[in-house]
């Protein structure tokens, strides 16, 4: 079934057409900067030309209108009519306490998407305005909304409540949900498929580490506890969000600097992590180059993001009471060996060692197995495809769907 996967930011439009049949993508592509003076495309097929330009785009309607016009080109010949997509699946960060699985959208889920505002105000508003676009230019389409927060539904209450007073939860859903849900999920199923080993006895720790960065302990198949929390601020130093830390800090800062909370929202958000620690960038391969050339605070934030890992790790070994595999995703941990050996160095006595060999010979897009021989833990790389993931649910409930108006 083809499927075009949306996944909209506040001033971008990402897409992917996928063929879920053959798990293929045939293009995907990005409309970038929309409401800027200038916005721009690019539009990658699978086979044919890299194509990439300006133009206006004011709204995420445009972009949705820019991109069917790409697809239904004669030059791309991708689709011939917009009826070929049988499904869209749109990816949304997340579902409050309502949802566990991926949902058929119609007025009550965009309801629900919109009482969880609050909840992500960087990410909710413009996935609904990217379903509300989809649906203007594709609407007689199942449209089908992948949350991020679903996978980690499983969560049991002691892993999922803060302490604080209860009523807080009661009232107003103060919890911990955690999020990159659907790259969690694919890359223990990778691993599950590429062992053989079945789910249901299996104990794995995925760490999603590119710009947001979490970690999640997997039982049986199922989440049992992730390190981003009640939004996608908490847990792990990340590119510019600053992870968990100390609520009295806030109260400190505001007192110290006079800041207005709108802008403390910002400084964590956007101005601290990788970023904030450095002085310098958020980005992973630059942090790393000035590092080698001496500088002091690159070199320590990339310290404090291994440590990081290093401590999530040791705690999900006692939450699961042992482990069958480390799984490195995302950008940081399908790229850099320096991370991963890092991170994992000096933790034999948890039986968890990388080879460094294999470590540093990881190939771009591949599943590769970097602990040694003897390491006790399996240690791997596992590329993350959240994209397919979407298609896949987009395409399962659009032909249950057909079947059934209930669905
Ligand atoms: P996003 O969360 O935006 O999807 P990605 O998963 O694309 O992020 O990861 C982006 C991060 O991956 C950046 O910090 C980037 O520097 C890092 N990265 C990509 N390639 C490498 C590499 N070869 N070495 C170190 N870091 C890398």
């Amino acid at each position: 079934m083809l499927v075009l996967v949306i996944n909209c930011g506040s001033s971008s439009v990402k897409y992917n057409l996928i063929e879920t049949e053959g798990e293929s993508e045939v293009c995907s592509g990005i409309v970038e900067r929309i409401g800027a003076v200038t916005s721009i495309v690019k539009h990658q097929p699978a086979e044919g030309d890299y194509l990439k330009d300006t133009k206006v785009i004011s709204n995420h309607s445009e972009a949705l209108l820019e991109i069917m016009n790409y697809l239904l080109s004669p030059e791309s010949s991708l689709i011939s009519s917009p009826s070929d997509i049988k499904a869209v699946g749109h990816r949304v960060v997340h579902g409050g306490e309502m949802f566990k699985d991926s949902v058929l959208i119609d007025n009550v889920v965009k309801d629900a998407i919109e009482q969880a505002f609050d909840l992500a105000p960087l990410h909710n508003p413009p996935n609904l305005k990217g379903i509300q676009a989809a649906e203007e230019r594709l609407p007689d389409v199942p449209h089908v909304a992948v949350f991020d927060t679903a996978f980690h539904h499983s969560l049991p209450a002691y892993a999922y409540l803060y302490g604080i007073p209860n009523r807080l939860y009661r009232r107003h859903k103060i919890r911990r949900y955690g999020f990159h849900g659907t790259s969690h999920y694919f890359v223990s199923r990778q691993y599950y498929k590429l062992t053989d080993k079945h789910k249901k006895d299996t104990k794995v720790i995925t760490c999603h580490l590119g710009n947001g960065a979490s970690i999640a302990a997997i039982r049986g198949g199922d989440s049992v506890d992730t390190s981003m929390g009640f939004t996608p601020l908490s847990g792990m130093v990340m590119g510019t969000r600053s992870g968990d830390l100390d609520p009295s800090i806030l109260f400190y800062i505001v007192e110290k600097e006079e800041l207005p909370l709108n802008s403390l929202h910002a400084m964590l958000n956007r101005h601290s992590g990788l970023l904030g620690l450095s002085g310098y960038a958020s980005d992973m391969r630059d942090l790393i180059a000035e590092a080698n050339n001496g500088d002091r605070r690159c070199q320590q934030a990339i310290d404090v993001f291994c440590y990081n890992i290093k401590k999530y790790v040791g705690s999900y070994i006692a939450t699961l009471n042992g482990c069958d595999a480390i799984l490195f995703t995302a950008g940081i941990g399908e790229n850099s060996a320096l991370i991963r050996k890092k991170s994992m160095e000096n933790l034999d006595i948890l039986g968890i060692e990388i080879d460094d060999e294999r470590n540093e010979n990881v190939k771009p897009g591949r599943i590769e197995k970097i602990s040694s021989d003897s390491s006790r833990t399996d240690i791997y790389v596992v590329p993350t495809n959240e994209e397919l993931v979407i298609a896949i649910d987009a395409a399962k409930i659009a032909s249950a769907s057909d079947q059934s108006p209930w669905v």
